[in-house]
């Protein structure tokens, strides 16, 4: 090994997770309790969820979001003929769960200012066999959900809003997941914006919905009917009323899950405050930056994506070998569905048909926005990214 080659500057990471003390200390109680599974940490995640998202929402905790999402098109009722509309830059769970049921999804192109699904499109893709549109609000900025609701009620269609990036964000003022859709399943997988590990919280003002999510995550079992005729609630009786799933939350995840959500307002702001420093270091090159503020909403701050504008000659190959260069961690968001094989062949996808994320998946990457990042390493992106673009441009 040469003198130099040890000599290389620190990678900095696209993610890196850091947990407080207090967070480490909240689940090794936990461990000590003699309680694991789902049980009082769980309750108590679940309300005090609910309560920072308003609008007397009910809470029910999962152990992802993809399950979450399932539970909600299987309450629904969606099955084989049915189709489910989803925007095609998203993470692929959105669109398998509508498979889970059976049913098929319909995928539809997004705005290349949001990367949320356009409802222009999104209208014209309805038919007859439409019961539900599962929007996502990319990198924690709202798709357009006023357009989406008054589509919604025309055509008589559920909305499952995919909220894995979204907590904590708002739209018109009121928090994702407070805006009477029919659900919205928000993900703590290790790099959310707050995390359990793995989980997820599925909300919705919808009782029957609720219910039915709440026997599902378990088993079918169905306790209620029996402590309807009995006061003895710890009796061994219960009822299976359907061959449900193992989906619940365990008390160890919900423990952490309420220590990280004491401070997801604050995790939320230093996310803001990378994300200003990046928009401002940028103005003056030829990116587009994602999600730029929109729909008059704060953002959760889950992403920072930047995209090559059309008049500079070069490719996210060229962007991903300026950073490698550098040693500078970034990721891809996302390879769009229909360029993923198994949904490119079963729906015969092609390019054509999605314009913008298409072109959009060739020219851009994502930025480290996380909130543990030193001002050194923000400041090395930074530099990375400028001079990465202005090597490309004419001299
Ligand atoms: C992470 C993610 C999911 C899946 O969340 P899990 O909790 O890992 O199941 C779904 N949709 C989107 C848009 C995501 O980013």
């Amino acid at each position: 090994m040469t003198q130099d080659s040890t000599k290389q500057t620190p990678a900095v990471p696209y993610f890196r997770m850091a947990l407080e003390e207090g967070e480490i200390l909240a689940v090794t109680n936990v461990l000590r309790s003699g309680w694991l599974t789902t049980g009082p940490q769980v309750t108590a995640f679940e309300t005090e969820f609910a309560l920072k998202i308003g609008e007397n929402v009910e809470a029910i905790a999962v152990n992802s979001n993809t399950a979450g999402l399932h539970l909600c098109v299987e309450a629904l009722g969606i099955g084989p003929g049915d189709e489910v509309i989803v925007p095609n830059m998203t993470f692929t769970a959105t669109a398998e769960i509508v498979r889970y049921v059976g049913a098929d999804p319909v995928f539809v192109d997004v705005c290349p200012n949001t990367l949320c699904i356009d409802t222009h499109k999104l209208e014209k893709a309805i038919s007859a066999r439409t019961k539900a549109i599962i929007p996502v609000h990319f990198g924690g900025v709202a798709a357009d959900l006023d357009a989406i609701q008054e589509i919604a009620k025309h055509y008589d269609l559920a909305i499952i809003e995919d909220a894995a990036h979204s907590f904590p964000a708002t739209y018109n003022g009121k928090a994702i997941g407070a805006h009477g859709t029919t659900a919205s399943v928000f993900s703590f997988y290790a790099n959310k914006t707050i995390t359990t590990g793995e989980g997820g919280m599925i909300v919705t003002s919808n009782k029957d919905l609720a219910r039915r999510c709440r026997i599902m995550r378990l088993h079918g079992i169905d306790r209620d009917i029996h402590s309807r005729f009995t006061d003895n609630k710890s009796s061994w009786h219960y009822d299976v009323i359907a061959p449900g799933f193992k989906y619940n939350m365990t008390d160890v995840a919900a423990a952490l899950g309420r220590a990280q959500l004491q401070r997801a307002e604050k995790l939320r702001r230093l996310r803001q405050s990378i994300s200003n420093k990046y928009d401002a270091a940028f103005a003056d090159i030829p990116l587009d930056t994602i999600p730029s503020s929109e729909n008059g909403g704060e953002s959760a701050y889950h992403l920072y994506v930047i995209r090559l504008q059309n008049n500079v000659e070069a490719k996210r190959e060229d962007l991903e070998q300026g950073l490698k260069e550098q040693n500078i961690g970034y990721s891809v968001h996302y390879t769009p569905l229909h360029m993923l094989s198994y949904w490119q062949k079963k729906y015969h996808l092609k390019d054509a048909q999605f314009p913008v994320s298409t072109s959009h998946y060739a020219r851009s990457l994502s930025l480290p926005i996380f909130p543990s990042m030193h001002q050194e390493e923000i400041d090395r992106v930074i530099s990375a990214v400028r001079e990465t673009v202005l090597s490309f441009l004419p001299k």
